[in-house]
């Protein structure tokens, strides 16, 4: 009765005036923790009472109340209660009531929570921290370009093939087993001590905050979901430690992966959810009724995420919300890096504030931003807000990166029709994009303008859509034969990585890619089962050539890294030789560790029998053939004026002083 309807809420949060009066710049919201005294903070500007309610455990359907304390209002917007005690351990919620309408509720600001996330817990987060976390850190020389490796933590160590223990398989700790191996037999390294190996220098891991689409209650491990579902943004996700009901197991094995990660020399990335909850009935929702969430002029609820609801980034406490929560990983968890999930459904003001609290951070410049530069549909974003879309990537700060699709479906063709080709399996006029993609598009060629390389992250595959080998098989195959090893297939995958790893850009790979990895041509896989999604580790050492190529190119960005920086000035060193049908021929100053190299030359060529490039004079040598990458430079140093292509595929040379 009377309560106002979602479009009246809009009217009012876009106030300027709303704004002014009612946001909150303090940063004690949550739970602070005192010698003996415990003080609860919530914004909830258009509550009429708000009350505490704590708990013995954090299972909601657990009848253990202890008692109910009516909070008071401070000031114009949050409402507050000091209890004298010291509640470490205890769970807690809110009773919020609004407009006449009353809901129970966790905290928005919560750092712990029982399980399934419905009731916050108060946690003394020291309590929480490994031993040696305090020397915890993870060195990382900011002007190069990151390699970067998707994983989920679930389909990581899932399979029997991982070897890691069965208590540890698809969880947290599962990172945290060294020198496991292939079924546990001593040979062919897996997970962690695997990735050590690989030449990468950061791991991306698939939402590990707390989200809802996987009940934490059910010990069966039969559940899977890639989790972009948030429930308590500030809070690991329960599913991945060994004990979903003590809050404090899911913080300290988080924390324990992060370091065992960091003694590995592997940064950290989280992908983040900003953008949508789980449901419109979140616990944002529950306390301030639409001020989180966008509505339409016609009153229906904004569905840019294409997941039932869009967070509005462009109102002021969202935006702290948003900028204090990853400030808080990064602090707390000793988070390197954060990618937006679809950030076009985010404004280039809030990323832009973003970066620079991190930058204000001790270390913080090195932690990396990027994000999916789209949305899934319109949004119902303020007037006036800019989003953060691909074709306002120059409105970006310069150190947040956008995922680059031109790369990808240049490449190897569109995710969305899978016959469609790209340049690797059989796409024809693609060169003058593939030039463009070696150069970060930072050539503006594709309509946007990225201030350097470091604002592309260059790859072919992610989480989404088909794998790499599917894609592949899709389009190169009559019937596809996705758990095949064809050597057709291999070779356009060699193809691809040659062409990401050579051009300019942050490289980015889903786990796998680099061994044929499979999900049986299902593109959509994020609530398939956890044996589809899994990490198949007897595979990837079925097509351990491939592997061997991936390493091997990974050595050479690793050798020549003067080349891979973020400069902006990159683009200009370059030099183009043929960019004609069928081929690409471009060299660069080396820049290299060894200081026998003056250039390195580099060839993208489709044609599939041997010939003859004719390029401007130079002594070069092999570093590379299109099949495997050479320990020892290999060929003649004679000054020629061509090169000998063997194969589809790219081929490098090191040019000698
Ligand atoms: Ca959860």
């Amino acid at each position: 009765m009377g309560a106002k309807t979602p479009l009246e809420w809009k009217h009012i949060f876009e106030t300027e005036a709303f704004e002014a009066k009612y946001a909150y710049a303090g940063k004690d919201l949550g739970v602070t923790l005192g010698e003996g005294e415990t003080t609860f903070k919530v914004w909830a500007p258009t509550a009429g009472a708000v009350s505490l309610n704590l708990y013995q455990s954090g299972d909601e359907k657990a009848e253990d109340q202890i008692c109910t304390i009516p909070m008071e209002k401070e000031g114009s917007s949050v409402w507050e209660i000091s209890v004298r005690e010291n509640l470490k351990n205890r769970y807690y919620t809110y009773t919020v009531t609004v407009d006449g309408e009353t809901h129970k509720t966790q905290d928005v600001y919560a750092r712990a929570c029982g399980v399934n996330g419905k009731r916050s817990m108060v946690v003394d987060l020291a309590d929480t921290n490994p031993k040696g976390w305090q020397e915890d850190a993870y060195v990382y020389d900011e002007a190069l370009l990151p390699v970067i490796y998707e994983v989920h933590v679930k389909d990581f160590s899932y399979a029997e093939s991982s070897g890691i223990p069965k208590m540890y398989r698809g969880k947290y700790k599962a990172f945290t087993v060294e020198d496991s191996t292939l079924y546990g037999k001593g040979e062919k390294r897996t997970c962690l001590s695997y990735l050590k190996e690989l030449g990468i220098t950061h791991v991306h891991l698939l939402p590990c905050y707390d989200f809802g689409s996987v009940d934490e209650s059910k010990e069966e491990d039969s559940q899977f979901n890639w989790g972009y579902d948030p429930v308590n943004y500030n809070v690991p996700e329960g599913s991945y430690a060994t004990d979903a009901r003590d809050g404090r197991v899911r913080i300290k094995e988080f924390k324990e992966m992060v370091m065992a990660l960091h003694r590995a020399g592997i940064g950290v990335i989280m992908d983040v959810v900003y953008n949508h909850t789980f449901a419109l009935d979140s616990c944002f929702q529950r306390t301030v009724p639409y001020y989180y969430y966008r509505v339409n002029e016609d009153g229906s609820l904004s569905n840019g995420s294409a997941c039932g609801n869009d967070t509005a980034s462009e109102r002021v406490m969202f935006r702290r919300y948003m900028i204090d929560s990853v400030c808080y990983w990064a602090k707390e968890y000793h988070i390197d890096g954060f990618r937006f999930d679809l950030m076009g459904l985010h404004d280039v003001e809030t990323m832009n504030e973003i970066r620079r609290a991190l930058d204000e951070l001790p270390g913080g410049r090195h932690i990396l931003m990027y994000g999916e530069p789209w949305a899934a549909a319109d949004t119902a974003m303020k007037a006036g807000a800019v989003p953060a879309v691909k074709k306002n990537v120059e409105q970006l700060h310069e150190r947040i990166a956008i995922f680059n699709d031109d790369t990808r479906d240049t490449v190897k063709g569109s995710v969305v029709k899978d016959t469609e080709p790209g340049f690797v399996n059989g796409g024809v006029d693609l060169e003058s994009r593939i030039c463009s993609g070696v150069l970060a598009w930072c050539d503006g060629k594709g309509g946007y303008h990225p201030k350097s390389p470091g604002q592309t992250i260059s790859y072919v595959s992610a989480h989404d859509n088909w794998t790499l080998w599917d894609k592949l098989c899709y389009t190169l195959q009559k019937k596809p034969d996705f758990a095949g090893s064809d050597e057709r297939i291999i070779q356009a995958c060699r193809f691809a990585c040659g062409i990401i790893m050579t051009s300019l850009g942050a490289v980015f790979m889903q786990a796998g890619e680099e061994a044929g990895r499979t999900k049986c041509g299902i593109g959509d896989s994020y609530n398939s089962s956890p044996e589809l999604n899994a990490l198949d580790w007897e595979r990837m050492y079925r097509l351990e050539g491939l592997m061997e190529y991936y390493r091997g190119m990974l050595s050479i960005r690793k050798n020549f890294s003067g080349y891979w920086r973020r400069d902006g000035k990159m683009p200009d060193a370059v030099r183009f030789h043929h960019c004609q049908k069928g081929c690409v021929a471009f060299s660069f100053g080396a820049w290299s560790r060894d200081d026998r190299w003056q250039r390195l030359w580099v060839v993208y060529s489709t044609r599939e029998t041997p010939y003859r490039l004719t390029l401007p004079k130079a002594k070069r040598m092999l570093l590379a053939d299109g099949k495997s990458v050479l320990s020892q430079p290999a060929g003649e140093a004679d000054e020629k004026d061509y090169v000998q292509i063997e194969t589809a595929g790219v081929t490098v040379f090191g040019e000698l002083w």
